[in-house]
């Protein structure tokens, strides 16, 4: 066929099995090369439309197009929908039965199946190699063909050795798809599925309805519950980093009267899978999730993707965040956050055995932490991160929206910082905001804090007011945070010059909107 009658075949397609009008940006452009059997790596962020790049090709040309998918939760979803539009689509895995498994064979054997899924395990089988020889291939899709990269945030071993597809089927075009950008990654993929001139693809990945907010944690799981309550009736999802917090959390906001559930890859395959499905269907408005949850979760009305504990990467937070207002409608992306979470991930990455790995995860983990020190638009660190450049500000982050405002804080960090002295750079910050703001607290009387000469000299400001100027002079090196001695503030030779009075510091205003009490707040 020639490009036009592609095209229209394509038009006809779209909208009368999937009852769109347009495409979205990039697809027709991606489809046509696959039509004609051009390579292609396909770069959108999530939600942006890259399954429609594979599935509508594959109804309107001869053979069977193979989509290789990591996640059996995934492909299920995806063979369901197809099939309620009448594609015949089926999925292979290792959850089937041997039957259900000998009914896909016969209908591969007899040329029936435009779509087939599989994961890459099952692919690489031999004998599966061996079966699809034996058939007319129009494409392969490799989805989130980032888990190909060592460099990439999500590497699967299996997906490694993917190139065995190009050796084996020379002649077959293969599409990548990744909602995952970065360079490096880029060039991997292309390398290791040995495409060949490959149209490239990118969206924009700006989701210009999230607004991006970043939130210092005070008082955590006070700040995280009146959250929740105050979205009280629409969908969130909360990432934390552990599956006893997920449990801990729920319940939490289950006593709040919120219906939430925890979801975690420890509970039961029936359980989570119910916990999903009641979240689909707005029976249930928050999952409290680890990592474990979301690839794949197509639910449009998520109003809003709450960080607990900061991720690894700025790539995984934007995959995570990326599952709010698929919709277009208005969503938000909130993280809290404390630089000693950072230091905590820090450590964790340090214990990482492999080198290589350590620091790609070092560095991947140093972007994320800037991205919530910002003291600049989220969205442009973002997008830069993504290699996309813009020199507007968005208007639609917590910074753009309620700008830090700067003034000299040099004698403010001057208390603080002889308080930490004072206090042989001993004791936390919480410790050292007591004995800032004079407080008479049994634990500051038997050190006998209270005889000190800082004893006292903050208390004209509250307690957050000294725990966010302490903490912007942990970003700018001032002060660090001693993990191993329960995070005793320390100071550093930066903070010299400014305790003698020899350089002036500007500090950005602590932003104390969200608080509402001025009193004390302890964890
Ligand atoms: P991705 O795989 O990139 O995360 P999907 O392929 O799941 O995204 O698409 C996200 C949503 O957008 C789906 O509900 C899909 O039906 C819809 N969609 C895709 N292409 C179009 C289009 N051209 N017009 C309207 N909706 C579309
Ligand atoms: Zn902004």
């Amino acid at each position: 066929m020639v490009e036009q009658q592609l095209n229209n075949a394509l038009e006809e397609q779209l909208a009368s099995v999937f009852g769109y009008r347009e495409f979205r940006q990039g697809q027709r452009q991606v489809m046509l090369a696959s039509l004609q059997n051009q390579d292609s790596l396909v770069l959108m962020p999530t939600g942006g439309g890259k399954s429609m790049c594979y599935q509508l090709p594959a109804l309107i040309r001869e053979g069977l197009t193979v989509v290789v998918s990591p996640l059996v939760s995934l492909m299920q979803d995806q063979v369901a929908a197809l099939k309620t539009m009448g594609v015949a689509a089926e999925f292979l895995n290792s959850t089937m039965t041997p039957e259900q498994t000998q009914e896909v064979y016969r209908q591969l054997n007899q040329q029936q199946l435009r779509l087939l899924y599989v994961s890459p395990e099952r692919l690489l089988q031999p004998a599966m190699l061996e079966r699809l020889h034996g058939l007319t291939l129009a494409a392969f899709a490799i989805d989130e063909a980032h888990c190909i990269s060592q460099w990439g945030h999500d590497f699967r071993p299996e997906y490694g050795q993917l190139g065995v597809i190009r050796q084996q089927f020379p002649q077959v075009p293969i599409m990548a798809l990744t909602a995952t950008a970065d360079a490096s990654t880029q060039t991997d993929i292309v390398q290791r599925l040995q495409l060949h001139q490959p149209l490239i693809h990118r969206s924009s990945f700006d989701r210009p309805n999230i607004r991006y907010v970043v939130e210092e944690k005070y008082k955590p799981i006070k700040q995280l519950v009146d959250y929740v309550v105050r979205q009280r009736g629409v969908s969130g999802i909360i990432y934390c980093g552990s599956r006893r917090k997920t449990e801990d959390l729920a319940e939490r906001l289950q006593l709040k009267g919120v219906r939430a559930a925890p979801y975690h890859a420890g509970l039961e395959h029936e359980l989570r899978a119910s916990t999903l499905s009641r979240f689909v269907r707005d029976d249930l408005d928050v999952v409290v999730a680890t990592v474990a949850f979301g690839m794949g979760i197509n639910k449009p009305n998520i109003r809003y993707v709450a960080h607990f504990d900061i991720p690894r990467s700025i790539e995984a937070y934007y995959q995570e965040t990326g599952r709010a207002g698929r919709d277009g409608l208005p969503a938000e992306a909130v993280l809290f956050y404390d630089p000693k979470d950072a230091q905590w991930v820090r450590r964790m990455i340090e214990d990482q055995p492999n080198e290589a790995r350590r620091n790609v995860e070092k560095h991947k983990f140093v972007a994320m932490q800037a991205m919530a020190e910002s003291q600049t638009c989220r969205r442009l660190v973002l997008l830069n991160y993504f290699n996309e450049y813009r020199s507007e500000d968005c208007g639609n982050c917590d910074i753009c929206l309620n700008p830090p405002q700067r003034y000299d804080g040099t004698t403010d960090a001057q208390m603080a910082l002889s308080c930490v002295y004072r206090v042989n750079q001993q004791f936390g910050l919480h410790h050292v905001v007591d004995v800032l703001r004079g407080s008479k607290s049994q634990r500051v009387i038997e050190l006998g804090h209270d005889k000190l000469s800082t004893f006292g000299i903050g208390k004209a400001e509250s307690h957050e007011y000294w725990l966010a100027v302490i903490r912007q002079l942990i970003h700018r090196g001032l002060l660090i945070q001693d993990i191993r001695r329960y995070s005793a503030l320390q100071l550093t030779e930066e903070a010299r010059p400014v305790l003698r009075g020899e350089v002036a510091l500007a500090l950005a205003k602590p932003r104390l909107t969200a608080l509402t009490s001025a009193g004390k707040v302890t964890d």
